[in-house]
């Protein structure tokens, strides 16, 4: 079995990190802050933010069920993938592993830092939807594979990943797993965040972009074991979470009985635009999804999107992505919105 150790870089490993003004302070009532270079004036803008956002992992962690050491929060979770790669892959040496169709950052990332991606198609079953079988990932690992990626619920394709699957990959797997919860507020099954005592390895990925409302904030979170969670505090920009943002999440957090409205109203309007677009004359086949989208396939998707597109619509064209040949991918929004979106798709009829 791989110690923690193994897995990092070497160079991350012995790293000393920057040590901010605002980290030396502490344990001290502070009234006159003259250590950090700041103006005086402009209060609270002149301030650098807290650098590990104390005030806001106090109110995240019971609302997670997690201790504070066990959360890193980024300038979305897009920042946490990038440090996975940045902690853990040797540029041009390492690797690591997915599946196909998903989140696209992933490769980016991968391509960004110079390490090879792997991906591994996910199956199709008789009924046309896609299944994950962790046999078929852990035979594209090897001795320099770092960590993989899973998204659950998967982005394009909006359905959980087989739990059982998942779970051998934590079993099997002798690497970092990450599984990107980023959709997790609308699925049905428990997060697992549940799992993070038992598996010293694994990094659950969430946001305050989708569920939450707050995407134009920018801030996502990761939960893993303190010791990971200590080399993530290493490695990251000294002030990544900004003053705006962190006010903003505080109050978010302080009361969040609309988002949690504002969920069951999309998960509503989620299955009503699944069975308007089952009914829908050009539609191949909708996808089963856990996330706040949904993947249709139709007909000719190139020449509805662009229709819509005439309309004011945006949706996603998935048509270039592997396995998802026809297939948009649909936002669930308002019931006006959706309601917009199914009578601008009768139109192109
Ligand atoms: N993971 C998945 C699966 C996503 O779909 C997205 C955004 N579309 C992200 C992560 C990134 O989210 P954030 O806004 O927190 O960077």
């Amino acid at each position: 079995m791989k110690t923690l150790q193994d897995l990092v870089r070497p160079n991350i490993w012995s790293l000393k990190p920057y040590s901010s003004a605002r980290d030396e302070y502490k344990g001290f009532d502070a009234k006159v802050f003259l250590d950090a270079n700041e103006s005086p004036y402009h209060e609270p803008y002149n301030r650098y933010p807290d650098p590990l956002q104390a005030q806001v992992k106090q109110l995240l962690a019971p609302i997670k069920g997690v201790s504070e050491e066990c959360i890193f929060l980024g300038n979305g979770s897009d920042e946490a993938i990038d440090l996975v790669f940045r902690i853990f892959c040797e540029p041009g040496v390492d690797n690591v592993v997915s599946i196909a169709p998903t989140y696209g950052m992933y490769e980016v990332c991968a391509d960004v830092n110079n390490v090879a991606y792997r991906s591994v198609p996910l199956s199709v079953d008789e009924a046309g939807n896609f299944r994950f079988k962790a046999d078929d990932l852990l035979a594209a690992v090897d001795g320099h594979t770092k960590a993989v990626f899973l998204c659950s619920p998967n982005n394009p394709t909006g359905e959980c990943l087989e739990r059982g699957e998942l779970m051998k990959v934590l079993e099997r797997f002798d690497g970092i797993v990450v599984v990107d919860e980023a959709y997790a507020d609308f699925m049905e099954e428990e997060s697992f965040l549940c799992m993070l005592s038992d598996y010293p390895k694994l990094i659950v990925l969430q946001t305050f972009s989708k569920a939450w409302a707050c995407a134009g904030i920018r801030l996502g979170m990761a939960f893993a074991s303190p010791e990971v969670i200590a080399i993530y505090n290493k490695v990251k920009y000294p002030y990544n979470v900004n003053v705006l943002t962190q006010r903003q999440a505080l109050e978010v957090l302080a009361d969040y009985s609309k988002i949690t409205e504002w969920v069951a109203l999309l998960k509503a309007e989620r299955e009503r635009l699944a069975v308007a677009l089952e009914k829908y004359p050009d539609t191949e086949h909708v996808f089963p999804t856990d996330a706040n989208f949904v993947l249709v396939r139709v007909k000719d998707a190139q020449a509805l999107y662009d229709y819509l597109l005439t309309q004011g619509i945006i949706i996603r064209n998935r048509h270039r992505v592997q396995l998802c040949a026809n297939c948009l991918r649909i936002t669930v929004g308002t019931p006006e919105e959706n309601d917009a979106l199914l009578e601008a798709m009768y139109r192109f009829l």
